[in-house]
């Protein structure tokens, strides 16, 4: 097939990584075409969490004030509640940013504002109902997507593919890129409960009797996430529904007379955990960022800025060698060895975090906060420690481009 459309940079997936990566190269003058193979960004199991490195960026792009005039709850610590009694995990308030909170904000309107600002740029595309299910290759090297859409099969020609199509990717499967997989111990059950004005605001976690429960506000519901050793969802369910809406109430008992809204398995979706890494992120033509190079599991709630981070070093390094023409299989290496070690050291952090939780879902009885925790929770600076890593990452990128 000859390809119909031609463009610099063709970004397969319209998450976190792919819309911002999308919207700096245009705003570089680089011709870029962005492919999601859903219709809109609605969809329910993304993360909500917008943390205060990605709100500096929006203040380095002049898009803060507009951002945050969009419906949103704001953060500034997190708490767990652990055998019924609190502490307070991280604190984000006293970051040297602009912003000193987390934003809540559903991730769809996140990405509708990115992609809105994007469409301002005469250089910027987005193929939303496009699914790429393949990469075009000539004497070794990725030249272009094959896609899907609802016309029939299309052909995109590219200088460059990036892969930001999340934990599934076509891209590093067609690419050929080696994942190479960590065990995870855990699975989330993604569920919805209605959220009332008087509820707690700042408690994330609830940890007792052997179950985790972190519950996100919605405004009007919570997302739930309740956490699960993997495999266990079909003894969960065989136990029964009563059974498990009483857990969610012994949990966070302000939920009593809610969990009834949960009323069949339907209303609850089983997320699979995973933590894997590209050995390579990149081949001639083709570069994988965000989950695509590198799944993230839930935990901590960092993996969209880790995502947005790898987007921002890679339109710093590629905008230039893209818009001259002159881009080099050494460019698109450059970004692996620029961002890997910090994400290699969030996800060491991320299994670490999930050893622990496998610990508590194996005790099912009454939970008495460790004596570590009540310790290192008095540390001095702990919570600032632990807000500065949660807020901002290892390895804050700013805007070049
Ligand atoms: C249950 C769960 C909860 C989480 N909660 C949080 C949280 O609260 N905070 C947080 O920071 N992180 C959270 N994470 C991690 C976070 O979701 C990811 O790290 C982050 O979304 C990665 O962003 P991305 O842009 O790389 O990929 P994704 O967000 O996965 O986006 C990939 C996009 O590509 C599209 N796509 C896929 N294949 C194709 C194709 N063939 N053609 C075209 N488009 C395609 C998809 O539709 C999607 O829009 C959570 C993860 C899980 C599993």
């Amino acid at each position: 097939m000859v390809p119909a459309m031609k463009t610099t940079c063709c970004i397969i997936g319209g998450g976190p990584a792919g819309v911002m990566l999308g919207f700096l190269l245009a705003r570089s003058g680089v011709h870029v075409t962005v492919l999601e193979k859903h219709q809109d960004f609605f969809r329910d199991f993304r993360g909500d969490t917008i943390h205060p490195s990605t709100l500096e960026l929006l203040q380095e792009l002049g898009l803060l004030d507009k951002f945050l005039a969009l419906p949103h709850t704001r953060v500034s610590g997190l708490s767990a509640i652990i055998g019924g009694e609190t502490f307070c995990m991280s604190d984000v308030s006293h970051l040297r940013t602009t912003a000193k909170f987390i934003a809540l904000m559903p991730q769809w309107d996140f990405l509708n504002f990115l992609a809105l600002e994007g469409a301002k740029f005469p250089t910027f595309t987005l193929k939303m109902g496009w699914e790429a299910v393949g990469l075009t290759e000539q004497d070794g090297r990725v030249t272009g997507v094959r896609v899907m859409t609802h016309e029939g099969p299309e052909e995109i020609a590219a200088d460059v593919v990036v892969g930001c199509d999340g934990r599934h990717a076509i891209s590093r499967e067609a690419g050929h890129l080696d994942v190479i997989e960590q065990g995870v111990p855990i699975d989330v059950l993604w569920l919805r409960i209605s959220r009332h004005a008087d509820d707690p605001e700042n408690a994330l976690g609830y940890i007792n009797y052997g179950h985790v429960l972190i519950l996100i506000n919605r405004g009007d519901y919570f997302q739930c996430g309740y956490l699960i050793a993997k495999g266990d969802f079909p003894a969960i369910q065989q136990r029964g529904l009563p059974e498990f809406q009483a857990g969610l109430e012994r949990l966070a008992p302000f939920l009593a007379g809610r969990t009834g809204e949960i009323d069949s398995w339907e209303s609850v979706k089983l997320l699979t955990v995973q933590i894997n890494h590209l050995s390579q992120w990149s081949r001639p033509g083709l570069l994988c960022i965000g989950d695509a190079a590198h799944a993230m599991s839930p935990v901590g709630g960092i993996g969209i800025n880790i995502a947005l981070q790898d987007a921002v070093a890679a339109a710093n390094l590629l905008a230039e060698p893209l818009r001259t023409c002159t881009l080099t299989p050494h460019d698109l290496r450059a970004v692996y060895h620029h961002r890997i070690r910090a994400v290699r050291r969030t996800q060491s952090f991320q299994a670490l975090a999930h050893r622990l939780i496998h610990h508590i879902l194996n005790r099912p009885g009454p939970l008495k906060p460790p004596f570590f925790l009540r310790v290192v929770t008095r540390i001095p600076g702990f919570q600032r420690l632990a807000g500065r890593f949660i807020g901002m990452g290892l390895q804050p990128e700013h805007i070049r481009t």
